[in-house]
């Protein structure tokens, strides 16, 4: 069992237009930008990074926004669910905040002794508040500090059972505990993780999702530094799962691999972090590139659809 890996590092999801997607986190959700970059892959598409003050591991939804991309279908091998952590107490607050507004598919439960309210992303994303102990200090510039989100609570992947059990072997080799089971939902735990430490698995018998907006791209998981990395990848090597190359994405270090389920995971360093090119009171302001792609910054600047904060 590896000791490496901390909790989440971010999450990263698809959108169809950067504008919408920056007002809902950055407004709705009162998350600061804290990387506004493009897709080192595709670098005509937006890297859209929102988090705590400093974008702390843990704390990090990133979005692909492809102008007018089709939605998604929600299904099996996939994250459905991407849950944000806020204070005891803080839900009717949320419930009034969201509904104010106009957010779609507010829906109050409780799962596994926790109160959770459901929300939709404006691509019909899957998102939940639950309410937590959690002493992260959150970024407070639209939703009072004493309600404010504080990071990742959890994400919850939604499988098929024959996956659900291959997926929960993987967890555990990862350094996850299965904690409770509710229904069909199965818990697993970093102890002495990063606070955002917790992932869910939902077994259904469904059809396949299919990727689009409003899908979640792909789940990154936290590890201190490069030789964790290294530690970790090398282990996920001898366990027999095909694991990319390091890559290098300037503000943390990559590799990617995938789940029996299907759903795509990363391994990120927590170093250099966000504020490596720019300064903490500025972040997520100016376009930033990376080196291999600064030759088409004059062309990717008229291309991107502009973003009003
Ligand atoms: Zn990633």
């Amino acid at each position: 069992m590896l000791k490496q890996i901390n909790g989440l590092h971010h999450v990263t999801s698809l959108a169809s237009s950067a504008q919408e997607n920056n007002s809902f986190f950055t407004k709705t959700l009162g998350l600061r930008r804290v990387k506004k970059t493009v897709n080192f892959d595709a670098p005509d598409v937006y890297h859209l990074y929102y988090g705590d003050a400093a974008g702390a591991p843990g704390t990090v939804m990133t979005y692909f926004p492809f102008p007018h991309a089709a939605r998604g279908r929600a299904g099996t091998g996939e994250v459905g669910t991407t849950a944000f952590s806020v204070p005891r107490g803080a839900l009717p607050y949320w419930q009034d905040r969201l509904d104010t507004f106009n957010v779609a598919g507010l829906t109050r439960s409780e799962r596994l002794g926790e109160a959770r309210l459901a929300f939709k992303g404006p691509d019909g994303d899957g998102f939940a508040l639950v309410e937590t102990e959690d002493s992260r200090p959150p970024w407070a510039a639209e939703v009072p500090e004493d309600v404010a989100i504080r990071g990742f609570h959890s994400a919850d992947m939604r499988l098929s059972p024959r996956d659900a059990q291959a997926s929960a072997e993987l967890l555990r080799f990862m350094g996850y505990s299965r904690e409770d089971t509710t229904d069909n939902v199965t818990r697993f735990r970093i102890e002495g993780g990063n606070d955002a430490q917790v992932i869910d698995i939902t077994e259904v018998d469904a059809a396949p999702a299919a990727q689009g907006a409003g899908s979640v791209h792909h789940i990154a998981f936290s590890v201190d530094d490069r030789a964790a990395q290294q530690e970790v990848r090398r282990a996920l090597l001898d366990t027999g799962y095909h694991v990319t190359p390091v890559i290098d994405r300037d503000y943390f270090w990559a590799i990617y691999f995938r789940t029996p389920g299907g759903v795509l995971f990363e391994v990120a360093t927590n170093e250099p972090g966000f504020d490596r090119d720019e300064d903490l009171a500025h972040l997520g302001e100016a376009l930033k590139l990376p080196r291999q792609h600064e030759h088409l910054r004059d062309k990717l600047e008229q291309l991107l659809e502009p973003i009003t904060d």
